[in-house]
């Protein structure tokens, strides 16, 4: 997020488990699957839970069997939600939220940053794997074989789609491995 206090031991990049933040003022950060898992499964164990979004709504990438629990959770208010809204500042008890109406402090005690992932470039490029001139980057890859630029080094998985994460995952990925083992063999 880039925003001072993003430091501090309360702010979570990772999220593990819902039980540490019962009963705590908790800001969960983001509107993909990870944030919505992350703000259902705090509100459920009790925590007291309110969600910054970018954006004006809940992301349309969220699995549609989820989507009308958080968004009822919303509009009940039982989970409170700012949209187009981003995190300014975090302090030790307190965060500013930067809303279409000014910045607005509210008490807090821990921040789940669910903002996403991104490739590890550093070690694609440290094997000489290319990346595509989009923008999304894509590694250079034969899709037919899931080979890369690099003789005998093969992509798999969510790395196929470079900066764009949510291309490619468990159920539509598996192909991969096939693809990649019928070439090793062909090859010999
Ligand atoms: C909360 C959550 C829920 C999800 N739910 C679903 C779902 O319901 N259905 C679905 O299809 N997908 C789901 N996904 C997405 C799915 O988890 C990913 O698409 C899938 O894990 C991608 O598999 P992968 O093997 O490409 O990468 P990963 O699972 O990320 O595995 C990459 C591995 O490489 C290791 N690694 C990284 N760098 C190095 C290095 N330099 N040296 C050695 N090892 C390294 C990592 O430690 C990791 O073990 C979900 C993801 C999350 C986070």
């Amino acid at each position: 997020m880039h925003v001072p206090g993003e430091d501090l031991p309360k702010v979570h990049h990772y999220y593990r488990e819902p039980h540490i933040y019962f009963g705590q003022k908790i800001v969960v950060v983001g509107a993909a699957n990870s944030a919505v898992d992350v703000a259902m499964e705090t509100w459920r164990k009790g925590a007291e839970v309110t969600m910054v979004i970018r954006d004006e709504h809940i992301r349309e990438s969220v699995k549609y069997w989820i989507r009308p629990d958080i968004e009822n959770r919303i509009n009940e208010g039982s989970i409170k939600a700012y949209f187009n809204a981003s995190v300014a500042a975090i302090r030790e008890t307190e965060i500013d939220i930067s809303t279409s109406e000014g910045i607005e402090t509210i008490p807090n005690d821990f921040v789940l940053a669910m903002t996403g992932y991104l490739p590890d470039f550093d070690f694609l490029d440290a094997i000489g794997i290319a990346r595509g001139t989009d923008s999304f980057q894509t590694p250079v890859h034969d899709p037919e074989t899931m080979m890369t630029n690099v003789e005998g080094v093969y992509l798999a998985g969510v790395i196929c789609g470079g900066l764009k994460t949510n291309k490619w995952f468990i159920e539509n990925s598996r192909q991969h491995a096939d693809l990649i083992t019928s070439h090793m063999l062909q090859k010999g």
